[in-house]
C-alpha cells in the first residue's frame, strides 16, 4: 500500500469509483480508493440500476447524460464488456395536466443540454408498452435513452480503467481515522497503515456519517429503507419480441423495468422508515434489511391497477436496502463546507445514473477548482449550519413519499417547517404571510388577501398574479415594508481588509466611508463566482452582503485568500441580523419619521450606508433598491427586530404603509434587470458574457480571474446574457426553458422569468447565442413546451434613468 499519494477516495460504490477513475481522466493519476471490504458491498451491489437522462435542471441533465455516454462507452469496450441494456426507452407516466405541464417544461429544460424528450399520449404509452392499461392515464414523458446497468460490473469496469491509468485500489482496508496537518494535508489511517494525502473525498454511501465523524463533520444525509421485487418470467414479455420500457409513476410512485423476461417493481411507499439513523452495524456488509412488503400496499395497488399482470405472476425475490438522501432531495457533490482539501460525493438517491456524471463534475471541482457546468445544485455548501439529523430525517421521509413528484414553481414543502424564523415571523403570519423557504428560512411570499386564500402551484400564472399586482401597485405609489432574513453578511474589518477586497472583486471597492457599491467575484477561470454588497462603514469596516444560501460558499472561498499576516478579518453576521426592506416614493418620509438625522436626497443619496437607530433598535440602513423604486434596506440585530418592525409600522400608518414578499421583489427586479445569483450569474460565464460590463474595471492592476478572463473575451462570447420580452399571456417562462429558432433550434436557455407589472409585460431573462443577443432580435421561447414569440429589449424597462431610485 502506497504511503504518500495526492489523493485517497474513501469507499468503492459507484461514487467512489467514477471519482477515481475520472480524476485520472483529468490528469491525476497518483491517486488512491480504499474500501472497507470489496467493491460495491455497499448499496451499489443491489441497486435496480436504472440509468436515466431525466433532470429537473440542465447540471442534473448534463451529467446524466455523460453518465449514459461513459456506460455505453464501457459496455462496448470490447476488452471487458459490461452488460448495459442502453436505450430501452422509458415513459414517465401523467395522470395529470400538471403532470403534462411538467413534463414539457423538462423537456425543454433537457433541449438546452442536447438531450431530446419525447411527450406522448396514453395510446402511445400503451403502445410503446404493451402490458399497461392506459386507465387515468393522460400520457408521458419518453426518453429513449433510458435503460439499466448491471452495477457490480459498472464499477469493476471503472476501477480496472482508473487501475490501468495509474491509480491504485486497496480493498478490505478500512479507513479508521482522519488527520488534518497544518498544512492542509491529510493522514488517511487504515487498519493496513496510514496513507499522507493532499486531499480526501468521502464516497461512503450510508456511512457517510462514520467517516464524517472522523473529521468532525456530520452531513445532512439520512437512509431510508428502500424495497424492490423481481417477478418469476412473464408471457406476454417472453412474445413481446422487444425489451419493456422503464415506467416511473407521479401518482403511485413506483418504477418497473424488465428483468430476465420478468419485471423489477420499485416502491417508494408512504409508510416509510429511515434507516441506521442511531448507528449502523460494523457487520452490515453486502446485506440487506428485511423484506416487508405489507408496507408497500399502498403503492402496489397502483402498480396492479396500471399493469394487471402483475396480479397474475409470482414474486421470486425482494430487495430492501439503504438508500441515501438529502434535505433537498439533490446530492452533496463537493467542497465539504468549512473543511480545507476535503470533498464529498455523497447523498446520492440515484447514484447508478448519476454516479458517472457526479464523479466527473467532482473531479474537475477537485482538479481544476471548477467543474465545466455550475454545481450549485449539488454544492454541499448550499446548506448552511441548520441542517440537522432531524431535519435530515423529515426531508429524507418526505422527499421518498415524493420521489416522482416533481416541484411545482414556488412549492415549499412542509416537513420541517418552520426551521429558522425571526421574532417577527408569527407577527407576519398573523397579517396574512404565506411564506416560502430560502436556506431554511421563512420568508413571506405574499401576503394573503383573505385567510382561506389558496394558491394552485401551476406553471401557469395563477391566483398569486393579482395578489402580487396589488402588492407592486402599493409599492408603486406610496410605501411597502417586507422582511429579508437570512440575507447573508460578513463584516470584513482591519487594515488590509479594503485593498484585498480589490483584489478579490473584478470591479471597485466603494473607497469613501459611507458608500455602498455592487461587486462581482471571479473564480480562476475568469467566470462569476459570487456577486456582493459592498458597504463602506468605517475606516477599516466593510460589510459584505449576498444571497441569503451563499454563507459558507463565500465564506469558504474569502477564507481560502484571506492574507497570511492576520491583517483583514472576516466575520459572519448572517444569523444576527435581519433586514426590513421599505419600498417606495414615501419611504424616506417614513425613514425620517422613525430615525433622527438628515435622510434627505442631497445627505443620503443612492448608495449610501449609515450607523443609525430606528426608534430604539440600532441599524445599518443603505440607500439601496432591488425593486427599483426609491428604497432602504434597514439591517437590524434580531433581538431588536420586533422593536424596529413597530416603530416602522406606527409611524408607517399615516403612509398607508402596506407589507408585501419575494415575489413582488422577484418580479420588480426583473423589470430592472437585476440578476438572481445562481439563477442569473453562473460559473459557466465571465462578466461579459453575463453582461455586467460595467462592473469590470481591467485597468486595476490586479484581481483573481483577471487574465483567464481577458484570455477568454480575446476568443469571444461563449454565450451573452439577455433579457426578453414574451408575447405570451397565460404564463410565465420558466429557468431552464429553451431559446428557439423558427425551426426548433435551441441557440439559449431561460435563466428566470416572470410578469412585470408596472411594465405590463411578460419578462424573461438568459442566456443566448452571442449572434442573436442584439436589442430587437426576434426569437422564440418555449413555455411550458410551446413556443412563443420574443424579442431581445434592453435590462431596463422600468424607469431606465433610475429616477425613482435617485428621487
Ligand atoms: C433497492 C435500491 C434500488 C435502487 N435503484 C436505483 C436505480 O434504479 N437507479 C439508480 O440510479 N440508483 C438506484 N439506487 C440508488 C443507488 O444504488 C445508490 O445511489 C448508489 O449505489 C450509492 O452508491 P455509493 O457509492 O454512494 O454508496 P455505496 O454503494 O454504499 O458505497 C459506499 C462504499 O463505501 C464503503 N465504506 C464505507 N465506510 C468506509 C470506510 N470507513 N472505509 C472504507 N470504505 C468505506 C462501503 O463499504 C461501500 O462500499 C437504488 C438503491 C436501492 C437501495
Amino acid at each position: 500500500m502506497k504511503s504518500q499519494t495526492r489523493v485517497v477516495v474513501i469507499g468503492g460504490g459507484i461514487a467512489g469509483c467514477s471519482t477515481l477513475y475520472h480524476l485520472t481522466q483529468e490528469g491525476w493519476t497518483d491517486v488512491v480508493l480504499v474500501e472497507r471490504n470489496e467493491l460495491t458491498s455497499g448499496t451499489t451491489w443491489h441497486s435496480a440500476a436504472q440509468v436515466t437522462n431525466f433532470g429537473a435542471v440542465q447540471t442534473m441533465v448534463g451529467l446524466k447524460s455523460h453518465s449514459i455516454k461513459l456506460y455505453k462507452e464501457l459496455a462496448d469496450d470490447p476488452e471487458y464488456p459490461i452488460n448495459y441494456h442502453h436505450a430501452d426507452g422509458g415513459m414517465r407516466l401523467a395522470n395529470t395536466q400538471a403532470h403534462m405541464d411538467g413534463y414539457r417544461h423538462f423537456a425543454s429544460v433537457a433541449k438546452g443540454m442536447g438531450v431530446e424528450f419525447e411527450i406522448i399520449d396514453a395510446e402511445e404509452c400503451a403502445r410503446r408498452h404493451p402490458l399497461i392499461s392506459t386507465d387515468n392515464l393522460l400520457g408521458g414523458l419518453w426518453d429513449p435513452l433510458d435503460g439499466d446497468i448491471d452495477p457490480a460490473q459498472l464499477c469493476q469496469a471503472l476501477a480496472r480503467r482508473a487501475r490501468l491509468a495509474g491509480a491504485e485500489v486497496y480493498r478490505n482496508t478500512p479507513v479508521t481515522g482522519l488527520t488534518q496537518h497544518k498544512d492542509d494535508s491529510w493522514t488517511v489511517h487504515t487498519e493496513h497503515g496510514d496513507i499522507n494525502c493532499e486531499i480526501v473525498v468521502n464516497a461512503c454511501g450510508y456511512r457517510v456519517n462514520e467517516v464524517g465523524a472522523m473529521m468532525g463533520v456530520h452531513h445532512p444525509v439520512m437512509s431510508m429503507e428502500h424495497q424492490y421485487f423481481l417477478t418469476e418470467p412473464i408471457k406476454a414479455i417472453e412474445e413481446a419480441g422487444h425489451r419493456m420500457p422503464l415506467i416511473r409513476c407521479p401518482v403511485s410512485d413506483y418504477y418497473c423495468r424488465q428483468e430476465k423476461n420478468g419485471l423489477l417493481v420499485g416502491f417508494y411507499e408512504q409508510d416509510c422508515r429511515t434507516w441506521g439513523m442511531d448507528g449502523i452495524d460494523p457487520k452490515f456488509v453486502n446485506a440487506l434489511c428485511p423484506d416487508d412488503l405489507d408496507r408497500v400496499t399502498d403503492v402496489l395497488e397502483g402498480a396492479f391497477a396500471r399493469m394487471p399482470a402483475l396480479t397474475e405472476v409470482g414474486i421470486h425475490t425482494v430487495v430492501n436496502g439503504p438508500i441515501t438522501y438529502t434535505i433537498d432531495g439533490a446530492p452533496l457533490v463537493g467542497p465539504i463546507p468549512g473543511k480545507r482539501n476535503a470533498f464529498c460525493i455523497i447523498g446520492l438517491r440515484a447514484g447508478l445514473g448519476e454516479g458517472g456524471g457526479h464523479g466527473w463534475l467532482l473531479a474537475q471541482q477537485i482538479v481544476h477548482g471548477e467543474a465545466c457546468y455550475d454545481t450549485w445544485v449539488t454544492d454541499p455548501r448550499r446548506f448552511t449550519g441548520h441542517c440537522n439529523v432531524e431535519l435530515t430525517a423529515l426531508k429524507a421521509i418526505e422527499d421518498y413519499q415524493n420521489e416522482f413528484r416533481f416541484h411545482m414553481p414556488h412549492e415549499h414543502r412542509p416537513a420541517g417547517r418552520p426551521m429558522k424564523t425571526t421574532p417577527i415571523t408569527p407577527i407576519l403570519a398573523a397579517a396574512g404571510a404565506e411564506f416560502g423557504v430560502v436556506n431554511g428560512w421563512e420568508r413571506v411570499a405574499y401576503i394573503k388577501p383573505t385567510p382561506d386564500f389558496h394558491e394552485t402551484h401551476s406553471f401557469y400564472f395563477n391566483e398569486t398574479f393579482d395578489v402580487v399586482a396589488k402588492e407592486i401597485a402599493a409599492i408603486q405609489s406610496g410605501v411597502g415594508m417586507t422582511e429579508v432574513n437570512g440575507f447573508n453578511r460578513f463584516e470584513i474589518t482591519g487594515t488590509g481588509a479594503k485593498a484585498w477586497l480589490d483584489t478579490m472583486v473584478c470591479g471597485r471597492v466603494p473607497t469613501k466611508v459611507g458608500k455602498v457599491g455592487l461587486a462581482y467575484l471571479l473564480n480562476h477561470h475568469g467566470n462569476v463566482k459570487a456577486e456582493a454588497t459592498l458597504a463602506n462603514l468605517d475606516a477599516d469596516t466593510i460589510w459584505y452582503g449576498s444571497a441569503a444560501a451563499s454563507e459558507y460558499h463565500d465564506m469558504d472561498w474569502l477564507q481560502k485568500h484571506l492574507p497570511d499576516d492576520g491583517s483583514v478579518q472576516v466575520k459572519s453576521l448572517t444569523n444576527d441580523y435581519t433586514i426590513l426592506v421599505i419600498a417606495g416614493p414615501k419611504s424616506r418620509e417614513l425613514l425620517s419619521a422613525v430615525s433622527r438625522g438628515d435622510w434627505s436626497k442631497e445627505a443620503f443619496p443612492w448608495l449610501s450606508v449609515r450607523r443609525a437607530f430606528v426608534g430604539i433598535a440600532p441599524a445599518v440602513i443603505m440607500s439601496v433598491s432591488f425593486s427599483g423604486e426609491l428604497a432602504y434596506e434597514i439591517h437590524v440585530p434580531n433581538n431588536q427586530l420586533y422593536a424596529a418592525y413597530l416603530a416602522l409600522q406606527n409611524a408607517g400608518k399615516p403612509l398607508g404603509l402596506s407589507l408585501f414578499g419575494s415575489m413582488a421583489v422577484e418580479l420588480m427586479r426583473l423589470e430592472k434587470g437585476y440578476r438572481h445569483w445562481k439563477a442569473d450569474l453562473i460559473t459557466e460565464f465571465n462578466p461579459m458574457e453575463s453582461a455586467l460590463d460595467r462592473f469590470v474595471k481591467t485597468d486595476k492592476p490586479a484581481f483573481i480571474g483577471k487574465e483567464a478572463m481577458l484570455a477568454q473575451n480575446e476568443k469571444g462570447l461563449r454565450q451573452h446574457f439577455v433579457s426578453l420580452v414574451l408575447d405570451c399571456t397565460h404564463a410565465p417562462a420558466h429557468g431552464g426553458d429553451s431559446i428557439v429558432l423558427e425551426d426548433g433550434t435551441c441557440v439559449g436557455t431561460i435563466s428566470s422569468a416572470g410578469w412585470g407589472h408596472r411594465v405590463g409585460k411578460n419578462i424573461a431573462m438568459g442566456f443566448l447565442s452571442p449572434e442573436y443577443s442584439a436589442i430587437g432580435t426576434k426569437l422564440m421561447v418555449e413555455v411550458i413546451g410551446v413556443p412563443v414569440p420574443a424579442e431581445v429589449v434592453e435590462f431596463d424597462l422600468y424607469d431606465p434613468e433610475n429616477a425613482k431610485i435617485r428621487a
